[in-house]
């Protein structure tokens, strides 16, 4: 493969730096140390889990990684060039446990398996290894195990390739592959778009040749980036070789037939069926053909929009507090995650826009139908990510049986909805597939899998009794044989004299007689010294094996194997039924999710009484009752009301700017950013939390909300803040929607108000976008009688008692002040700093406001520290240094400085 000799493994991360043992000339070295050797060669930036009996088992710098990070004992195994060779171990059954710790550390896992049974390895000698080879390699974004998986979340692992497209621009192909649901998309972008293009699809592990990674104008989003990276040592394939690859993987012998792509495309498709072969070893995860994205297709959010705008995830990381989180009501793992999906890249075309509001207002005005598709969608399990496992061969039973359920549930929801006259669109091409779909394999698995499955296959006992002969008869005979145990039990109990003899089974010694103490010593002897066989004396007790139950045991056994035989026989016919109608299943798959997501938005709008956006190619941003969906989600479990807000940025030609001046805690953010997600919730299609919205399509959105430290990346929050504001001005359009939250706070004042004017007014004239603009610069409210394009709105509040009473309602004009005093009492500031901060402001109004310095140091009494403060202590008068200053050497005599140097003694 030319290919493969692309692929440089990525430089490790620090803490999983592996380097191979050397091996050693030392003749001392076990053979199977010494395939561990070159095994671990081959695989230098993973951890290597190396299967042994019941457990994986890592040694050298490896265990000491994996004892650290899993908390596990690190212990020894003999010695490797004189050295003891640290060793540690995972049991086989919990390692999945291990798995997602490690890779959510950001290791890579190489599983090495045995390859072949140890009983062939003997006969090749008594000192041969069994053979071994690693089977696959575990990365983030490679993942299949239900898990290792968030059932919500897609588990994207992304493809990029450049190409360049004239003498100063490259073109961008991305393909994003979950191998977990066989979703396999491509994209294109350009250099100002790939970030946003990226952040889209969230994913887990990023693919990235060597070039793209050293683009300094891209060196910030990598450091940002959640997802883990994965270099490539050069541009990934050559296009060439790349569209071999596809057409290879799915069978064509041309690509016309998914699509028209471009080449940066092709190559970044090709590279990701690259690394598929690479970490999958020989298994070929069931892929749907790559399916084009359109560019322009989906709403451009940069990383730190949607993290400022907490979409799918809080700022500090959680889904809980999320848009996302808040309008999840789906019922299905596929639906949540289409759900996210839409959240992520909500669409610009308004015909598909449409079609999906459409969907969503069939089922919001037809509550019958509504309630009957929940139902069955809710006995829907996850069949993408079964079918999955089922094609890489690491399915099981149950896997089975969810493939059964969801084939079920999906000829159901099928003929449900074909029930219904007039569906829409989106409704009726689910119905279409959903009723092509075949489910006579559905019927074989329902009359073939048992009630209790186990969840591995080679647990065997999950056909159904009745379903095969062959296996039924095999079952009576291990069944007579238990029977026969039972006999044997009672008359060797008859004969010894022993009530308490029981026959017994250990993987150790297999069936055995077990007797107490006293009567095994009897057993030793004759008559029954031939019969029994001594085999364990244990505390109070004494084991024996017979004849009888030796040969019982060997029928016992190969009756099991047999039967097993069978069991997996059948399990792989299954398997491989289901595997060819793939496409039809992974179609059906789809299908669900999208009546889930439709039905999970109509419960939604009608729960939350959301309402449908008009949503057009106009400059039109008209809300009327807006509100903002997670905080009022949160102000209604507290048993407080959320206060709706209009907002009209409506333009003809060029949009309007809402200059937004009000008291800290008014709501001025709260109402900023639900502008935003009003705009994402219309173009994904839902419905939105607001009484009437007339939203013109937004090409990008942009938001700048509040100031965030970015020390660890080594930037201060005002250089965070500047970065974020000049990807606004550079980039925004007349379409495009910002959102810009105190800008020019973090610095003087006055060089803050500046840029803050500046930038509105490049808004204005050059972006000539629609914005919302949050501010505690008065002074910036002017602006709203020198350009026609913006007005002022402020927060309105009320002051009771002393007491300031935020009303969260905004209306039109500018405020007065901030109320930052009010509010920092609120928060508990200590009285006197309140009142003393009450003193400075006064004098402040009242000096001049370009000299505040002068005003403070001359006409402001001093801080009067209060009586409940800590007493600050007085310093003891320093006798040593009054005396120090008044000697001057200049003018002394000897004499007379030794009679000062005696006395300065003398007080010291
Ligand atoms: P600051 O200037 O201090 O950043 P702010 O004006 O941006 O404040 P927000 O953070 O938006 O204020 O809102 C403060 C709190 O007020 C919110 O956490 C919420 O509890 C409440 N609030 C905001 N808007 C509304 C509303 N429309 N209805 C009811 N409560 C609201």
């Amino acid at each position: 493969m030319s290919s493969q000799a692309q692929y440089q493994p990525p430089a490790p991360p620090e803490p999983t730096e592996t380097a191979a043992p050397k091996p050693a000339p030392d003749s001392r070295v076990t053979p199977m140390m010494a395939q561990y050797v070159e095994i671990k060669a081959a695989n230098p930036d993973s951890l290597l889990f190396y299967r042994m009996g019941d457990f994986y088992e890592l040694f050298f710098n490896d265990a000491e990684i994996a004892s650290r990070a899993l908390g596990i004992v690190l212990t020894k195994r003999g010695k490797h060039q004189g050295e003891d060779i640290p060793m540690c171990g995972v049991p086989v059954e919990r390692a999945d446990d291990y798995l997602q710790r490690l890779i959510g550390l950001g290791h890579r896992v190489a599983v090495c398996e045995q390859t072949e049974d140890p009983a062939e390895a003997k006969k090749r000698g008594a000192k041969s290894v069994v053979r071994r080879d690693v089977v696959r390699l575990v990365t983030p974004g490679t993942i299949t195990e239900d898990r290792l998986l968030d059932p919500g979340r897609a588990n994207y692992f992304l493809a990029i390739a450049r190409r360049r497209v004239s003498d100063t621009q490259w073109g961008y192909g991305l393909a994003a592959v979950d191998i977990s649901t066989g979703h396999f998309a491509l994209s294109e972008a350009d250099s100002t778009s790939l970030a946003a293009e990226i952040a889209r699809f969230e994913p887990r592990e990023i693919l990235v040749p060597d070039v793209i990674h050293d683009d300094p104008e891209l060196a910030a989003f990598w450091r940002e980036t959640r997802a883990s990276i994965t270099p490539l040592s050069r541009e990934g394939l050559d296009p060439a070789s790349a569209e071999r690859r596809l057409k290879d993987y799915f069978g064509v012998a041309t690509l016309d037939a998914f699509g028209s792509f471009s080449r940066a495309e092709i190559t970044a498709a090709g590279s990701a069926l690259f690394y598929i072969e690479k970490t999958q070893i020989g298994s070929r995860p069931v892929l749907n053909p790559p399916a084009r994205e359109n560019a322009g297709a989906a709403l451009a959010i940069d990383a730190a929009t949607r993290a400022n705008l907490e979409l799918t995830r809080t700022l500090s990381g959680e889904r809980a507090g999320s848009l996302l989180a808040t309008i999840d009501s789906t019922v299905t793992p596929g639906g949540a995650r289409l759900l996210a999906e839409r959240l992520a890249g909500p669409l610009t075309d308004a015909q598909m826009i449409h079609d999906r509001q459409d969907a969503v207002e069939a089922l919001v005005e037809n509550g019958d139908l509504h309630d009957r598709v929940r139902r069955i969608l809710k006995r829907s399990p996850d069949l993408a990510r079964a079918l999955s496992r089922l094609g890489l061969g690491r399915g099981g039973p149950r896997d089975l049986a969810c493939v059964r359920d969801g084939l079920f549930a999906a000829r159901d929801l099928g003929l449900e909805l074909a029930k219904t006259h007039d569906l829409p669109r989106e409704l009726s091409a689910a119905a279409q597939r959903l009723q092509s779909l075949r489910t006579d394999v559905a019927d074989k698995l329902a009359a073939a899998l048992a009630e209790e499955l186990p969840l591995l296959k080679r647990d065997g006992g999950f056909i159904r009794t009745g379903f095969e002969p062959n296996l039924d008869e095999l079952r009576e005979l291990q069944q007579d044989s238990r029977r026969f145990i039972a006999a044997l039990q009672a008359r060797y109990a008859n004969d010894t004299g022993c009530r308490t003899l029981r026959v017994k089974h250990n993987h150790m010694i297999g069936y055995f007689v077990e007797v107490p103490q006293n009567v095994g010593e009897d057993l030793l002897k004759e008559p029954w010294k031939d019969t029994f066989v001594h085999r364990q004396t244990m505390a109070g007790a004494m084991r024996f094996s017979t004849m009888e139950l030796g040969e019982l045991e060997s029928k016992i056994a190969s009756a099991s194997d047999r039967a097993l035989r069978i069991e997996l026989g059948l399990f792989e016919t299954m398997a491989q039924e289901l595997l060819d109608l793939s496409s039809n299943v992974a179609a059906a798959a789809e299908a669900i999710a999208v009546v889930d997501v439709t039905a999970a938005l109509a419960d939604l709008a009608v729960r939350l009484d959301w309402k449908r956006p008009v949503t057009d190619t106009g400059l039109a941003f008209s809300i009327k009752g807006g509100r903002h969906p997670v905080v009022e989600a949160a102000l209604k479990r507290e048993g407080t009301a959320f206060i709706a807000n209009d907002s009209d940025l409506s333009g003809k030609e060029a949009g309007h700017i809402l200059l937004i001046t009000g008291p800290n805690m008014g709501g001025k953010s709260t109402y900023l950013r639900q502008n935003a997600l009003i705009v994402v919730l219309a173009q994904m299609g839902s419905f939105v939390p607001a009484k009437e919205a007339h939203i013109g399509i937004v090409d990008r959105l942009f938001s700048r909300v509040g100031a965030a430290d970015d020390l660890a990346r080594g930037r201060s929050t005002f250089m965070v803040e500047m970065v974020e504001t000049a990807a606004i001005l550079n980039q925004a359009t007349s379409r495009s929607l910002v959102i810009l939250d105190e800008i020019g706070r973090g610095t003087a004042t006055f060089d803050g108000l500046s840029i803050a004017w500046a930038a509105i007014e490049h808004l204005h004239e050059a972006n000539r976008c629609r914005a919302l603009f949050a501010t505690h610069f008065h002074e910036l409210t002017a602006l709203a009688d020198r350009l026609p394009r913006i007005a002022n709105a402020t927060l309105k509040v009320t002051e009771w008692n002393n007491e300031v009473v935020f009303l969260h309602e905004v209306v039109p004009g500018a405020a007065d002040r901030s109320y930052g005093l009010q509010v920092a009492r609120l928060a508990g500031l200590p009285h006197a700093v309140v009142e003393r901060a009450k003193a400075i402001l006064s004098e402040l109004e009242k000096s001049d406001r370009e000299s505040p310095k002068r005003a403070l140091v001359d006409d402001l009494p001093l801080f009067a520290v209060p009586v409940r403060a800590e007493p600050v202590r007085q310093a003891k008068p320093d006798l040593l240094r009054e005396a120090l200053a008044t000697i001057d050497p200049d003018q002394m005599t000897p004499r007379e400085a030794l009679d000062a140097l005696y006395r300065l003694k003398a007080q010291g």
